[in-house]
């Protein structure tokens, strides 16, 4: 089985994979040293193995998905970086025919990719959207995490100092 690697690229030319037989695979595997997620979050060392698939329709991506993010732990406040893992199989559709040029209608569903006139499959819209989903919301730094209870004081401490500060105010006011 041959797999060809992708570095620091999400594009790749299935022209001649769009000609064969549907059934027809081929493999890839990718690394992005970053990858921007959104306005505050990014991936760093994301790796891929991604499976692509002939179909009747166009061509469907399979694979895994491994990214690291630099998050703050939302028990202890620690920052960290966390790695983690997702799934994904998303459909990527022709805009124009294979053998004719000619324009094809653009997919019924939004989920659906689409494939570039010149028949440039692009991975990274694909990948952005599943290393979201692979980084969770509540991120917890590990199993050793000292846990809520560190949040607890923080907490207290807060309260302390804006008793604290009506406590002044008070005093000012006697
Ligand atoms: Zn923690």
């Amino acid at each position: 089985m041959r797999i060809r690697h992708l570095e620091n690229d999400t594009i790749i030319n299935v022209s001649q994979l769009l000609k064969a037989p549907v059934g027809t695979e081929r493999y890839f595997t990718v690394h992005l040293d970053r990858l921007v997620l959104d306005s505050d979050l990014e991936a760093r060392d994301l790796t891929a193995s991604v499976r692509l698939l002939r179909t009747s329709n166009g061509i469907l991506a399979t694979g895994q998905l491994h990214v690291t993010a630099h998050q703050t732990c939302v028990r202890c406040l620690t920052e960290f970086d966390g790695r983690y893992s997702e799934t994904f199989e998303a459909e990527f559709w022709p805009t124009v025919d294979i053998l004719t040029g000619l324009p094809l209608p653009p997919p019924p569903d939004e989920d659906i990719f689409t494939i570039d006139k010149n028949h440039h499959l692009d991975l990274q819209e694909m990948l952005r959207q599943y290393a979201i989903l692979a980084i969770p919301l509540y991120p917890v730094c590990g199993p050793q995490c000292p846990g809520p209870e560190s949040l607890w004081q923080r907490e207290e401490e807060v309260i302390d100092a804006r008793l604290a500060v009506l406590q002044s105010l008070l005093d000012e006011r006697a």
